[in-house]
């Protein structure tokens, strides 16, 4: 969310966990200079849907009961308030305008108002951190969560792996594990685990699929966006694209696989995944996203400190190639790893390239139209540096990228093939052989087409 509304977030969460919801939020609309203004950016915040026609009910009331009835709102970034003045120009271009990578942002040129052309967004988040103002906001989704937390339900926190160093450089994953538990979640798991297993998919797509000098693929691993702007703008190379879930979705299949009555929350860098979860296709698999930024006010507010724990241990750790998913070229090498141990004789064709930033993904794909690009395994990510350099993300892309490295590196498990964990957990979903992993395995499949 934008920096502006930090302070107001720790409020809302602070007096929810309180049980003075009510009346904080009442007096928040009572002291507001400009109530009408601040109403949406509250129920943005709030994260749920409002029924503007209901005469009935008062504001606060209408908030409490959407959070009750977990009326999540659909829309993810959003525009919150009317905009027509000029800020600083980059380029001839507003700063929001500036930093979208698809031109969604369009500018009327009489009343110089700006609004977001939903066709064309990609929900990155970008113009949200811009803007000084406050005029764009992502959608909240913890409160709503928080009802859910509070009725002991059963919870899962899927949390990227791109997470590593972003609480402190020395906290580790078992007390974050203690973090959540204090918020009421029943266990903490890597997503890693998950691109262990996509990475498989992905090797034994890349053995199937590139034959000879020439071919290639193109992994859909992890990045919503670079998947986004395959679709919209580079839809003639889709039959390349791995027709793989990301990490988040498959991690969220297994869960509920095991336990249909399972909620499961993404924990990441990413506002891009809130609108990843909400995909036709893949609607109900992911049922709230967080990001480390909303986690940090949300820990604060509720006086949780992770470097404070002793933490909680598990079994299911990931590999290394899975944790290393969290940076630009994690997936590359990841996916190396394994044809080189399962499919030696492919070890010549694998040529990868690996690019981030969305203009960079767009120039790479470009070049791809123009066939000067010679790799068979293309990989893009939306941020720069990958995950790390995510809108949400604490720390610099570069600590994070270290914080990364040093948790892939630390793992005991060095390739998936040979993770007793990984292969426990494919049984019990029923995969006997993990060759068994390819196209028609409809847990960890969709179409692009
Ligand atoms: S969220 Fe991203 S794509 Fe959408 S309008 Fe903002 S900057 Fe553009
Ligand atoms: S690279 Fe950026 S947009 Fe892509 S999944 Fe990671 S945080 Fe999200």
């Amino acid at each position: 969310m934008n920096h502006k509304y930090k302070a107001l977030y720790a409020q809302l969460v602070e007096s929810y966990y309180q049980g003075d919801f009510e009346g904080t939020f009442s007096k928040i609309l009572e002291e507001a200079e400009e109530p009408e203004k601040i109403k949406e950016v509250l129920a943005v915040l709030c994260g749920v849907e409002i029924d503007q026609a209901d005469t009935e009910f008062n504001y606060t009331q209408k908030i409490i009961h959407g959070l009750t009835q977990n009326n999540v709102r659909q829309k993810i970034v959003q525009k919150v308030s009317s905009c027509n003045t000029d800020c600083e120009k980059v380029d001839g271009k507003s700063k929001c305008q500036s930093v979208c990578p698809l031109d969604a942002i369009v500018r009327d040129l009489n009343s110089n108002e700006k609004w977001i052309d939903d066709s064309l967004c990609l929900n990155c988040g970008r113009c949200v951190e811009v803007c000084e103002k406050g005029n764009y906001l992502d959608t909240q989704q913890f409160l709503p969560l928080a009802e859910i937390l509070r009725s002991k339900q059963k919870v899962f926190a899927i949390v990227a792996p791109a997470i590593a160093g972003q609480f402190g450089s020395e906290v580790t994953l078992d007390q974050l594990r203690e973090a959540f538990l204090k918020l009421g979640f029943t266990d903490m798991v890597e997503v890693a685990l998950a691109a262990d297993i996509l990475s498989l998919k992905e090797a034994i797509e890349f053995n199937e699929h590139v034959k000879k000098e020439g071919d290639f693929m193109i992994t859909s691993c992890c990045c919503p966006m670079w998947v986004a702007a395959l679709r919209k703008v580079y839809h003639e190379f889709i039959t390349e694209v791995s027709p793989s879930v990301s990490p988040m979705i498959a991690m969220a299949r297994i869960l509920k696989s095991l336990d249909q009555d399972a909620k499961v929350v993404f924990v990441g860098p990413c506002v891009a995944k809130k609108a990843e979860a909400k995909e036709k296709d893949l609607a109900g698999d992911v049922d709230y996203v967080l990001t480390f930024q909303e986690l940090e006010i949300i820990f604060e507010s509720l006086h949780i400190n992770p470097e404070k724990l002793t933490g909680v241990p598990t079994v299911d750790y990931a590999s290394k190639g899975g944790r290393m998913y969290g940076r630009t070229g994690g997936v590359s090498s990841a996916v190396w790893d394994i044809v080189e141990q399962i499919f030696p004789e492919k070890r010549e064709l694998f040529q990868a390239v690996q690019v981030d930033g969305m203009r960079e993904c767009k120039a790479l794909l470009d070049e791809l139209r123009e066939g000067k690009i010679k790799a068979s395994f293309i990989e893009g990510m939306g941020c720069k540096g990958g995950c790390v350099g995510g809108p949400k993300a604490i720390v610099d892309k570069d600590t994070g990228r270290e914080a990364v490295e040093k948790m892939a590196v630390d793992s005991a498990v060095k390739i998936p093939v040979h993770s007793e964990v990984l292969l426990n957990m494919l049984k019990k979903i029923g995969v006997e052989d993990v060759k068994d992993l390819k196209h028609g395995n409809e847990m960890f499949e969709r179409s692009f087409q």
